[in-house]
């Protein structure tokens, strides 16, 4: 009889939906919380899966020899003994880039309901106010052939200029200084290039804007990346949808910006004090046209799913060798 060709016996040790563990089975042979010998995951994985479990010294002390790979379900690894896994030839592997899809959708989200003044229209009909449609603040903009800026190139920036340039044909201009030669790749295929445009320095795409989106992580080149002059070069129709981080754009210019019109709106998920309230934020999120979400980005149902079958396929990649 023909060979059974060996599964790789995986220990999840999270619990995984039914759908994830009939993926996960035609490949590997998978054990999750539960499972009657679940506990001799130390002992007996070939690869573990985990989120946010701790695994320590003394686990690392009783791994098997088989155990090859650690499958993160996400990006940060401080709750694992990474030395000492590493030590015994162990490789981690995480999933970058999978939330980018959820980011991105927010991000556009922000931008819709900004460009038509959704909330703060919804908020005065609640209030009992009759609204025309002609009324202030009534009167919006359209995206179509609109021109975005996107600070930040990578997962997130690129899903989110997908998307504007297959929906609206969008022109982009693109600041990302270090962005990889993949990334500019994928970019450079995206678009045209009359309808990309790169600039080395960010104040360049300011006039020209619509929409401004970031995507930058929060380090020392980016904090306050977008500040009081970057702010006053915009259009006074233009949008500033921030899902990056809270430091990356100064919030007090961002305020004053506001105040003062030379931005019309900003949508804003990521605030340097989380999660945005009013005792730190009582005037920016009290201005009518500031939506403020606390840190969503990543939070979509379809997120938990996409990632545990991230997990299950880098580990049959790796497996593959
Ligand atoms: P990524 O690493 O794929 O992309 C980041 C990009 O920023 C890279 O292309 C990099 O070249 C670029 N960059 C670095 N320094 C820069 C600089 N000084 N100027 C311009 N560009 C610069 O990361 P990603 O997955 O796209 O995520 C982007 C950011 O989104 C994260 O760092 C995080 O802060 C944020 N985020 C937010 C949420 C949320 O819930 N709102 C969720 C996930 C990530």
């Amino acid at each position: 009889p023909a060979a059974v060709p060996h599964k790789p016996r995986v220990f999840s040790l999270y619990p995984l939906e039914p759908s994830v563990i009939e993926y996960g089975s035609q490949f590997f042979d998978l054990t999750v919380p539960g499972d009657p010998d679940w506990k001799n995951w130390r002992e007996e994985a070939e690869a573990v899966m985990v989120r946010s479990n701790v695994i320590d010294a003394d686990d690392v002390a009783k791994f098997g020899p088989g155990l090859k790979f650690v499958g993160k379900h996400g990006v940060g690894i401080d709750q694992l003994a990474a030395k000492e896994i590493r030590s015994k030839g162990v490789i981690i592997m995480n999933t970058a880039g999978v939330n980018a899809t959820a980011v991105a959708e927010l991000a556009l989200a922000l931008t819709m309901t900004l460009a038509r003044n959704i909330p703060a229209i919804d908020r005065r009909i609640r209030s009992g106010a009759t609204v025309d449609k002609n009324a202030e603040g009534a009167v919006g903009i359209q995206l179509t052939g609109r021109t975005f800026g996107i600070v930040g190139g990578g997962n997130i920036g690129y899903t989110l200029g997908k998307m504007l340039y297959g929906a609206f044909g969008a022109q982009i201009y693109l600041y990302d200084p270090v962005l990889s030669p993949t990334m500019a790749q994928k970019w450079a295929d995206l678009l045209p290039s009359s309808k990309l445009i790169r600039v080395d320095n960010v104040d360049d795409m300011m006039p020209h804007i619509d929409v401004l989106s970031l995507h930058v992580p929060l380090i020392e080149s980016t904090r306050g990346i977008i500040g009081e002059k970057q702010l006053k070069a915009m259009k006074p129709t233009a949008i500033v949808v921030n899902t990056a981080r809270g430091g990356v754009v100064d919030e007090a210019a961002l305020l004053k910006a506001l105040k003062e019109k030379w931005i019309s709106a900003a949508g804003i998920d990521a605030y340097a004090i989380e999660p945005p309230h009013v005792d730190n934020y009582s005037e920016l999120i009290a201005q009518e046209r500031v939506v403020s979400l606390p840190h969503i980005g990543a939070a979509s149902l379809d997120v938990i799913r996409i990632t545990a079958i991230a997990v299950l396929d880098h580990l049959k990649d790796a497996f593959a060798g």
